[in-house]
């Protein structure tokens, strides 16, 4: 497929005079957990233009602001307008309470050679007061345009921001008062349910991965569903946050039974693929401890993602010389 740079999207383009009522309106909205911290999550290659960006980002968090969608979004859409390997643009657009809300979505391919690639969706902030997975998330697609290596083999979906009201609101619910994440595959009304529904529908991942934080666990921790496989992606994954993050070892984490830090059962309604899916895709969860500070949680994040791919990489070259 080929991959054509894309400006500033439409959507974010649009949107503009919206998100400036957006951030006088919710100016004194709190980001629970986040501490100042210093940016030491770029890499110096990164251009002057996405930094000063992402400083704008982080100055905001660091006074308990959370910035409005587009400027949160704005160092990706720099990044992305530069590049050969990533793309920006919206999943959908519409209107919350007379405001311009997107779900905003970016692709990554490595190369525009045509092959077969192991699709994965990575999904953040379906609860809109968790901004670790967000930001996480974001850092992770900014590495993968700095080192398109990480993403060799893959063609990546990345929705760093799925309850983008939720998140504007600075609530775990969405702006209807529903927790998005028990509406999957049950005939929800709720937008941000029906379009990711038809996105993960049409697309038929092979992996899906969700970002969450936990504001009553010590650790990282994560939940593999369904297969092996995503319990032998796990382990590696949670190892590797470790350098980040320690993990969460209590025998119960969340009302589940958990061993090392890993929990094989789930809620009802999660982001997932349908169950008519086949063949069904390998699903994780990672979730971050919300006390902890936030440079830490979003480490941990782009640490465990690099990881999952690295290790599906080997497992699928594995299966190929069987
Ligand atoms: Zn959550």
């Amino acid at each position: 497929m080929k991959t054509t740079p894309l400006r500033t999207p439409r959507a974010a383009r649009s949107a503009q005079s919206g998100d400036r009522g957006m951030m006088s309106s919710r100016a004194g909205a709190a980001v629970v957990g986040v501490k100042p911290a210093s940016e030491k999550l770029l890499s110096p290659r990164v251009s002057a233009s996405v930094q000063r960006a992402a400083a704008q980002v982080l100055e905001q968090l660091s006074r308990q602001h959370r910035p409005a969608l587009r400027e949160l979004l704005q160092p990706l859409y720099l990044q992305a307008a530069k590049s050969n390997c990533l793309r920006a643009d919206a999943v959908s657009i519409w209107e919350i309470a007379g405001e311009t809300v997107w779900l905003p979505r970016f692709h990554f391919q490595r190369t525009s050679v045509v092959k077969d690639r192991i699709k994965v969706g990575i999904f953040a902030g379906i609860h809109g007061d968790e901004p670790a997975g967000i930001l996480g998330l974001m850092d992770f697609i900014r590495e993968l345009d700095e080192t398109p290596e990480i993403g060799r083999d893959f063609e990546l979906w990345l929705y760093p921001v799925c309850n983008p009201g939720g998140y504007l609101a600075g609530t775990r619910h969405s702006p209807s008062g529903k927790d998005l994440n028990r509406e999957f595959w049950r005939g929800s009304q709720e937008q941000e349910v029906r379009v990711l529904e038809r996105e993960i529908q049409a697309r038929q991942f092979d992996g899906i991965i969700a970002l969450h934080s936990d504001d009553t666990s010590p650790g990282f921790y994560g939940f593999a569903r369904g297969d092996v496989l995503a319990r032998q992606l796990l382990e590696p994954a949670l190892k590797a946050a470790e350098v980040a993050q320690a993990r969460d070892v209590r025998p119960v984490i969340d009302g589940f039974h958990a061993v090392n830090g890993m929990i094989y059962d789930s809620y009802d309604g999660i982001l997932s693929a349908h169950r008519e899916q086949k063949p069904q895709p390998f699903e994780l969860i990672l979730e971050s401890p919300a006390v902890s500070p936030l440079v830490e949680q979003r480490r941990a994040f782009s640490l465990a993602l690099a990881s999952v791919l690295s290790e599906y990489r080997k497992f699928i070259a594995y299966g190929a010389n069987l």
